[in-house]
């Protein structure tokens, strides 16, 4: 383009000096902002005998991104009124780099994006382009701020990027990339083994939704002899949630479990293992294991699923049967009543009603995790004396509760 100019005013120089007919460019707008002069015709032989490249008898502009080709006349006129324009020819303003680009959701072979609206009045539309890894980039042109992307293959992390376009055809850069990965429904749950490689190994399932949102663990079975709660958590490892993390660890000791027993012959109390102080570690290999998930995955809620050998209002028994007990921090308390309130509601004799106590015992699960790890935790207890069915009703009916309450299901 400068390169342009300057030719063109060096052969108006010659033109003037030497000249013998003069063309004129007429119909050149007197306040052509914005022109951009993309080629200039090739010079006629019966015109002005000077570098060819600078005879203005057709030239080609460009506005708005349309060029557009002018015929000079041919005159004997001493005046250059059309070329002053093209002096003062400069380049229309791009859009702003667009803001905000982000995605909100993920989804079986979609991600769904937003970014922010431009301030420009003259936009066209955008540009989202996108590509999955080690693939090549496909666009898409919306005039909006929000798009769908389907079709994308799951488990591919995709690079996002946007640019905005001006009605002229002129183009911001791009924005910084963004990157996600979609999942199919399937693939939103991943088996996680705990204590890999050991006797006490079991399964997490770690279940995403894919959106922001709490990040809740689930236990069942860390005493083997307690079956609605690990049959209960069971089921809750299959569910589907709506925001956050769902972690679930519905056979936390197997060793017990197999053995039917509160601890496997020989070994100690799973619920007793947990660190007592700060600076305590936990005793065991496996309660290593669940206390560093709870850390790596940095647990917002967690719920650990037991039962009583009796009813805990009745007075001749010192069973924890048919109570919610949790640590007292933060929201835990308006919660956990809230849990409890839901199941009472369905239960008409009161020696049978739940009870929400605090603090769970020490060397227990929820207790290290609420007191050392900031975790809103709690200990769930049905008594076993009910049908198998009713007891895990119960516990589903907590942990839907907790969920429900957490805007997660
Ligand atoms: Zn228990």
């Amino acid at each position: 383009m400068q390169k342009v100019r300057t030719t063109l005013s060096r052969c108006m120089a010659v033109l003037i000096i030497g000249i013998l007919t003069w063309s004129t460019l007429t119909v050149l707008p007197q306040d052509a902002k914005g022109l951009t002069i993309s080629t200039i015709a090739p010079s006629s032989p019966h015109l002005a005998n000077t570098d060819e490249i600078c005879d203005p008898e057709a030239i080609t502009i460009r506005m708005n991104g349309i060029p557009y080709t002018y015929h000079t006349s041919v005159s004997n006129s001493n005046q250059l009124p059309a070329l002053k324009p093209l002096a003062t020819t400069s380049k229309a303003s791009a859009p702003s780099v667009p803001k905000g680009l982000k995605v909100v959701s993920i989804g079986d072979g979609r991600l769904d994006v937003q970014w922010n609206k431009n301030p420009e009045t003259d936009l066209k539309h955008y540009r989202l382009a996108y590509k999955p890894a080690g693939g090549s980039y496909k666009s898409v042109f919306t005039s909006g701020t929000s798009y769908s992307l389907t079709g994308l293959t799951n488990g591919k992390k995709y690079t996002l990027k946007v640019k905005a376009i001006n009605q002229a055809g002129e183009e911001s850069s791009y924005c910084s990339f963004v990157y996600a990965t979609p999942t199919s429904s399937n693939s939103d749950v991943q088996v996680k083994t705990l204590a890999a490689g050991t006797k006490y190994a079991t399964s997490m399932y770690v279940i995403n939704s894919g959106k922001p949102g709490p990040v809740v663990m689930v236990v069942g079975g860390v005493h083997g002899n307690e079956k609605a709660g690990y049959t209960a958590a069971r089921k809750i490892s299959q569910y589907k949630i709506s925001r956050g993390t769902l972690l679930v660890i519905p056979e936390a000791n197997q060793l017990a479990i197999k053995a039917n027993r509160r601890a496997a012959k020989g070994y100690s109390d799973l619920n007793r293992s947990f660190p007592q102080s700060a600076s305590q570690a936990p005793k065991t290999v496996l309660a290593k294991a669940i206390y560093g998930a709870i850390k790596d995955y940095d647990v917002d809620w967690l719920i650990d699923l037991h039962e009583g050998y009796d009813y805990y209002k009745n007075p001749k028994t010192s069973s924890v049967g048919q109570t919610l007990i949790y640590y007292p921090a933060n929201s835990t308390k308006t919660t956990a009543q809230a849990i409890v309130n839901d199941l009472n509601r369905g239960i008409s004799s009161s020696i049978k009603k739940f009870s929400l106590l605090r603090y769970p015992v020490k060397g227990s699960l929820a207790r290290a995790a609420g007191q050392y790890l900031g975790v809103r935790a709690m200990i769930f207890e049905t008594c076993d004396n009910p049908s198998l069915s009713v007891r895990v009703g119960y516990h589903v009916q907590a942990v839907n509760k907790l969920l429900s309450t957490l805007n997660m299901r």
